[in-house]
Parts: structure tokens; C-alpha cells; sequence
């Protein structure tokens, strides 16, 4: 595992929404429900690592993300992040520390303001935060950001406008206009999932090299094979919690809770040695407002048992697995 230090740490986080009651449930005072959106989720990242975050839509990966990067209330636990908890701060202890941690979001053609050229999209960030010195050493930092996202040279980008750019450049666009702020974390929150296939390898190759050049990166994305190929621990997320988590390359090939293993099965394998027989899911889709007792996932998991309705299993390392590999599972025997 690579020495350098962390640089977030997450611990016991939980985020729940109030859900509108409306007119008549506030008249005839109706209690106020709630979406458990994150449950106790903890995590750390070090430089130069990619963490990716998988589960299926509204299992909390992205709401994990937007309570990384202050845009949600957290309800309590902490976030650790160049040495201060980052949930009790107000947003203007926030601000300076916002640009250290920055977000690339799914959709580059929301993401970019058409009006803007590609220099002035890139430059803007600098101008918020009264960072990148003069108007010409601006122009160097632009230029850089946008070498490092193989924009390259990049006198062929800076007066193009957003229409002009295929999807894989207004994403390389939108990572530029993150890294010109020289963040320390990257959240990237399904990076490549709007474009086409066929870009798609280009975009995560630039966010690997960034990686590898000392950049946190925390990735959030549904697709396993994707977080298998590129990412060098893998957290999966269930109905708000982390179920297993551990070095990618274990995970993959090494699965121990019944979810993460439902989900592999269905990421198509080149080799026909590797296939295996889709398993899909039976049960109601989760609802994050009515948590299941229990280990919440027991009312879809193929091999549950009783005591599946009654116990809640935590994260432990199972006899199975190797070091720093835990799921989630009263099935599997505890190791270390
Ligand atoms: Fe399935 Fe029970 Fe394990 Fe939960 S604890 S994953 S329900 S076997």
C-alpha cells in the first residue's frame, strides 16, 4: 500500500433529509419522515489514490460526496481534512478550504456556461478565489491546466466555445477548470457515465495520470468494472452504508458480501472462464426511508438467514480475505 498520508478521513458520517409533508401533513400534523441517505459511512483517502465509491443509485455514494464537499448538513460524524473537521465549519472558514477540494460532476454540457470560452471557464476559478496572480501568469496557469488534461497544445482550445468540443473535451475542460485551483482531492461523481464509449477510457487515463501524480481522487460511480480497472481501493454502498471495502483487485476477485458478488456478476468478463450466471436481485428496490431491520440488506439477499431479520452486521475483515479487507455479512466467519 503506498506510504503517502492521508488526506481525508471520514468517520461515522450520517446525512437524512426531511421529506415534505405537504399543506395537509403539517395541518393534521403528520410526523415528519426521513431519508436515511447515509448511515454511518467512514472512509480515508491518501494522495495518489483513487477510492471509488459503488452501489446502485440511492444507496448514498453521491450524497456521501456532496457532504465531502460541504453541500449537504451532515447530521453528525466528522470530516477530516487538512487538519480541522470540516462539519462544524461555517462557509467562511469553509471557503479557503473549498479550493482544495474540488468536483467534477457527470454532465459536461450542463457543467460548462455555454457563453464562455474555454479560457475564460478555465480562468474563472482563479478569479473567484483571487488566485493565479496576474492576467498573463493566469494565462500560464490555464495553459498548464489544460496540458495536464492532454488539451494539448492548448492555443487549439482556449477561444473554443463548449459547442465546439466533442464530450470528451468539455469533460477534460471541466477537470481542467478543477485542477487550475491545484485541489489535493478530486471528486469525481460518475466522471465518464454521459459520454460515449467510446471517450470514456481517455477521460479515466487523464484522471489516472493525475492520480498517479500525487492527486486524491475520490470517484463515485456505479459501474464495478470501471472502479475495478482504475481505482486502487473500492468501497461498496448499500442503502447508506459501506457493505464491503478493501484494494480493488481484492474486492473483484475475491468478493465476500452477497451484494458486491450480485453486482460482479452481472459486469461482462472477456474471458468465458471468468463468466458467471447473472444473479439478479429479487426483492422491493431499496427505500431509504423505511431502513429494513437487521442487516438491511436481508430482504434481496439470496442466502439470508433468520437472524438476518434481527442482527446488523458491522464491517469486519472475514477469515476469507486478505488485510484491509471487510464486509459486512453475519455469514462470514471473522478473521484477524
Ligand atoms: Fe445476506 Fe444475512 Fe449476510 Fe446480510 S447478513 S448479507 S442478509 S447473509
Amino acid at each position: 500500500m503506498s506510504a503517502e498520508p492521508t488526506v481525508l478521513e471520514v468517520d461515522d458520517l450520517v446525512v437524512h433529509y426531511p421529506i415534505h409533508r405537504g399543506i395537509v401533513g403539517t395541518v393534521t400534523r403528520q410526523p415528519r419522515r426521513m431519508v436515511h441517505a447515509v448511515e454511518g459511512v467512514s472512509l480515508s483517502l491518501q494522495g495518489g489514490e483513487m477510492l471509488a465509491l459503488v452501489g446502485e443509485s440511492g444507496c448514498g455514494k453521491t450524497t456521501t460526496a456532496q457532504a465531502v464537499l460541504r453541500l449537504v448538513d451532515p447530521v453528525s460524524g466528522s470530516i477530516r481534512f487538512g487538519g480541522r473537521d470540516l462539519v462544524p465549519l461555517g462557509s467562511r472558514e469553509l471557503r479557503p478550504l473549498r479550493r482544495r477540494i474540488q468536483v467534477v460532476y457527470q454532465d459536461p454540457y450542463e457543467s460548462l456556461d455555454p457563453r464562455f470560452r474555454v479560457r475564460a471557464v478555465v480562468e474563472e476559478p482563479l478569479l473567484i478565489h483571487g488566485l493565479g496572480g496576474s492576467k498573463s501568469e493566469r494565462s500560464a496557469h490555464v495553459e498548464e491546466a489544460l496540458r495536464r488534461v492532454e488539451l494539448s497544445p492548448p492555443e487549439l482550445y482556449l477561444d473554443r466555445f463548449p459547442h465546439e468540443l466533442s464530450g470528451g473535451q468539455r469533460q477534460r475542460v471541466a477537470i481542467a477548470a478543477a485542477l487550475v485551483l491545484e485541489p489535493e482531492v478530486l471528486v469525481a461523481d460518475e466522471p465518464v457515465s454521459m459520454l460515449d464509449v467510446s471517450v470514456r477510457a481517455g477521460v479515466l487515463n487523464v484522471l489516472d495520470g493525475l492520480r498517479r501524480d500525487g492527486l486524491a481522487i475520490l470517484m463515485i460511480t456505479h459501474d464495478l468494472s470501471t472502479a475495478a480497472r482504475f481505482a486502487q481501493r473500492i468501497a461498496v454502498m448499500y442503502l447508506g452504508r459501506i457493505v464491503e471495502e478493501g484494494p480493488a483487485a481484492a474486492v473483484v476477485r475475491n468478493p465476500q458480501h452477497p451484494y458486491t458478488k450480485a453486482l460482479l456478476s452481472v459486469v461482462p468478463r472477456r474471458d468465458p472462464r471468468d463468466r458467471h450466471r447473472p444473479q439478479i436481485l429479487q426483492g422491493e428496490t431499496p427505500d431509504a426511508v423505511a431502513i429494513p431491520s437487521g442487516c438491511r440488506f436481508h430482504p434481496r439477499c439470496p442466502v439470508a438467514i433468520d437472524r438476518c431479520a434481527v442482527e446488523d452486521p458491522s464491517l469486519a475483515q472475514p477469515a476469507s480475505a486478505g488485510d484491509g479487507h471487510r464486509a459486512a455479512c453475519l455469514l462470514l466467519p471473522a478473521g484477524r
